[in-house]
């Protein structure tokens, strides 16, 4: 006999682990005591020295599936303390303060296994769920996480699911949101006049969207709009309806066999669209061009069903519909039936809903499937409310993100919980969600904040919010500047202290100087940052408008570059540009993008943010060109100059070169750029760590060469692992950069 003491780092609190631990203690016949420590779990255990290691060596794999076990320790004692049982050592106010809430989870094996038996008395029930799948985040209203404190408080358990959910050999054992069709929620079909219908709501659906209507349906954390997909006619009522000419929309497909009719999927992107999260991977298209009524470029977001209500209404015919989040020009996800009825009445023919309310939003999560994981476009359902864990203890700290693409985060120790998907805070609804959602987060997780972050920006919503909020409890407030923040995200990413090289390439951020930056290269770390690289500032002429006429940006690129132009506007221009009226000048990369797409005819008006960057990547041919790499030293600030490259990109399209063959050797120069400037602050700091962030990095032909290019010349690289490398994953960064400032003082 031997005892062993086992600490186990990582989210293990309130994922039910200690129930788990239990259960395998009891499997190994091992007995001794467990408890919650601020990093973990503590174990000590006494048995039989080959069963100890069995059992530490089966941990992992058995483990709850939303546990996060990070690193592992044990250490051998051959003193015993003759242990008679297992017992759990725990404090009530422990119990509370420490509790994770789990996000939703996709429908199980099990449950799907029941919902299509006609013996099972849950048979095709749309809100059959279990202990291990179903809503969790998206209807709880209040902590501690128990039935009466979410939406089924209004549906009270029959005998038999409360038989159920008292046994702890059922695998409903302590499932809040268990239900049966006696008891629980029910779904109703409504026409589009909003008047209920008879018979089988679900069979109503799927003959109207046989018949190519569009549906309102609600999910888990919104209501979608859904189609048929092989009808571009549908398709394009539904973009007339909701005012959403180009944006790709997302497809929901039976199974990933159907997933495959369109699109390629590799075995990891199966993992990742069937695991438990149930994210939208963007999948390439099986056909380059084609399906351009659902996307415009090379891929297709794809979604498997994760309710039971979504497995029914596929049924075993339909293969996939559109599943757009059913909004109105930059409204957050509409999520009550009322709202529903009265808001999507001129979008909807019918709508497809149910009486089990829902608590929060919370839009669809949107990755690509990078080296096996997801690399996130925007992290939201299956993944929020679940906390980043950094490994630096941060106190009670907020940040508030950015403005386009908002998010927050709130830390306790070493827990960091980043809010869903928020939106635009331009729009007010959005704003008062943005701020009702941080309320709501420090209340599920207890946390008073000592301290708030924000963006360096004066004008950013975000920014006022936090101003006021700082001003009105009294407590600190820690500006950042918005491509440190974008760094320091991805350094606490991965874990990262000390100092590194921080390639920042995004669309627009406040500087330092109060110029527009987005094609940076910074040396630092949280303490602190310097600015070794960008890039030549572009004109903006008319300022924001050059977002959706990117030929505005392409005229002031010819026009610097000393070449003749076209442009009709172009006396106009220039008399702005010599007047320096309404022309703030940018460094962002993501302007490059847009200048650059429009230059080669590829986008010359976009309709929403990133669309020339996106179209310039998907049009890109397989061509190993480069154009002419040119820098400037200011300061010690080496610049990219991009005349050079943009003169021999104008003689190129003279002498016929294609669109795509120009794009690729663009991308091919910015890639050596990349290489050239990061060498360059490697010579100035001795460092050799680089972290990619900004949403420019969103783009995949960069992600699958960049990386490579610069570990080549002996780099070590980090990307974005667990947050979005754009606007959305900032908030992480402002927040250790917060704690970093609070350090020092
Ligand atoms: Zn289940
Ligand atoms: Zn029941
Ligand atoms: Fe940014």
């Amino acid at each position: 006999m031997e005892r062993v003491l086992i600490h186990i780092h990582g989210i293990v609190q309130g994922v039910g682990f200690r129930p788990f631990i239990h259960k395998q203690v009891r499997d190994f016949r091992l007995a001794g005591t467990i408890k919650n420590t601020s990093s973990g779990v503590e174990l000590e255990l006494e048995g039989e020295r080959p069963e100890l290691e069995r059992f530490l060596a089966e941990l992992p794999r058995r483990a709850p599936k939303l546990a996060v076990i990070e690193r592992v320790e044990s250490v051998f004692s051959p003193e015993l303390k003759h242990f008679q049982d297992f017992r759990i050592l725990s404090s009530r106010t422990e119990e509370t303060r420490n509790t994770l809430i789990s996000p939703d989870i996709g429908i199980c094996d099990d449950c799907l296994r029941e919902l299509m038996d006609p013996a099972d008395r849950r048979y095709r029930y749309p809100f059959i769920n279990c202990t291990n799948c179903g809503p969790r985040f998206t209807i709880i209203r209040d902590v501690p996480y128990d039935r009466a404190k979410t939406s089924m408080s209004e549906f009270p358990m029959c005998p038999d699911c409360d038989r159920e959910y008292h046994d702890i050999e059922n695998r409903r054992y302590h499932a809040q949101p268990d239900c049966c069709p006696d008891c629980g929620p029910h779904v109703f079909f409504l026409d589009a006049a909003g008047k209920p219908t008879d018979g089988d709501a679900i069979e109503r659906a799927r003959d109207a969207l046989r018949a190519g209507a569009i549906l309102a349906v609600k999910g888990l954390g919104g209501v979608h709009l859904a189609c048929r997909c092989d009808d571009p006619s549908i398709a394009r009522k539904l973009r007339a309806r909701k005012h959403r000419d180009e944006k790709p929309f997302a497809v929901m497909c039976r199974d990933v066999e159907c997933a495959r009719k369109i699109c390629a999927v590799s075995a990891e992107e199966e993992a990742l669209l069937t695991s438990f999260r149930r994210p939208i991977v963007l999948l390439q298209k099986r056909e380059k061009g084609a399906l351009t009524h659902l996307s415009e470029n090379n891929y297709i977001g794809v979604m498997l069903p994760y309710t039971p209500l979504h497995v029914l209404l596929f049924g075993d015919d339909l293969d996939m519909l559109v599943m757009t989040s059913a909004n109105l020009s930059d409204t957050p996800i509409v999520y009550r039936n009322d709202e529903a009825l009265s808001r999507l009445r001129s979008i909807a023919d019918g709508f497809l809903l149910h009486n089990r309310d829902i608590q929060t939003r919370c839009d669809d999560s949107l990755c690509y499937c990078l080296e096996g994981e997801a690399y996130f476009a925007r992290r939201s359902r299956g993944y929020v409310p679940f906390p980043v864990s950094v490994h630096e203890d941060t106190g009670m700290l907020l940040s508030c993100g950015a403005e386009q693409k908002a998010s927050f985060c709130l830390s306790k120790g070493n827990y960091v919980f980043p809010s869903q998907h928020i939106g635009d805070l331009k729009n007010m609804e959005t704003l008062e969600h943005y701020q009702q959602q941080i309320r709501h987060f420090e209340r599920l997780f207890d946390i008073r904040p000592t301290a708030i972050a924000c963006d360096l920006h004066p004008d950013y919503l975000s920014s006022a919010y936090a101003a006021a909020r700082s001003e009105e409890e009294g407590i600190g407030l820690i500006r950042v500047q918005h491509h440190h923040a974008h760094m320091a995200a991805c350094m606490a990413d991965n874990a990262l202290s000390g100092r590194v090289i921080g390639l920042i390439w995004d669309g627009t951020g406040y500087g330092t100087d109060g110029a527009t930056w987005g094609g940076e290269c910074l040396v630092g770390g949280y303490d602190g940052f310097e600015r070794l690289g960008s890039i030549r500032p572009i004109p903006l002429v008319g300022g924001d408008l050059v977002t959706r006429e990117p030929l505005r940006v392409a005229w002031a690129l010819a026009h610097d570059a000393g070449l003749p132009t076209a442009e009709e506007n172009g006396a106009l221009y220039e008399t702005m540009l010599q007047n320096n009226l309404n022309c703030p000048h940018s460094s962002g990369m993501g302007r490059l993008f847009d200048g650059v797409s429009a230059m080669l005819g590829v986008k010359t008006r976009c309709s929403y943010e990133g669309q020339g960057a996106i179209l310039l990547e998907a049009a890109a041919a397989a061509d190993a060109g480069e154009l002419p790499l040119d820098f400037t030293d200011e300061d010690g600030v080496l610049r990219f100059d991009w005349r050079a490259m943009i003169r021999a990109m104008a003689e190129e399209q003279r002498r016929g070169t294609s669109p795509d063959v120009l794009s690729a050797r663009f991308h091919n120069t910015l890639i050596r750029l990349a290489v050239q400037q990061c060498a360059y602050a490697r010579e100035r700091s001795g460092l050799d760590r680089v972290v990619l962030s900004g949403g420019s990095f969103q783009n995949m032909l960069l992600m699958h060469r960049l990386p490579e290019a610069l570990r080549r010349e002996g780099f070590a690289v980090y990307r974005h692992r667990r947050v979005s490398p754009n606007d959305e994953g900032l908030s992480l960064g402002q927040l250790m950069i917060a704690r970093a400032v609070l350090e020092r003082k």
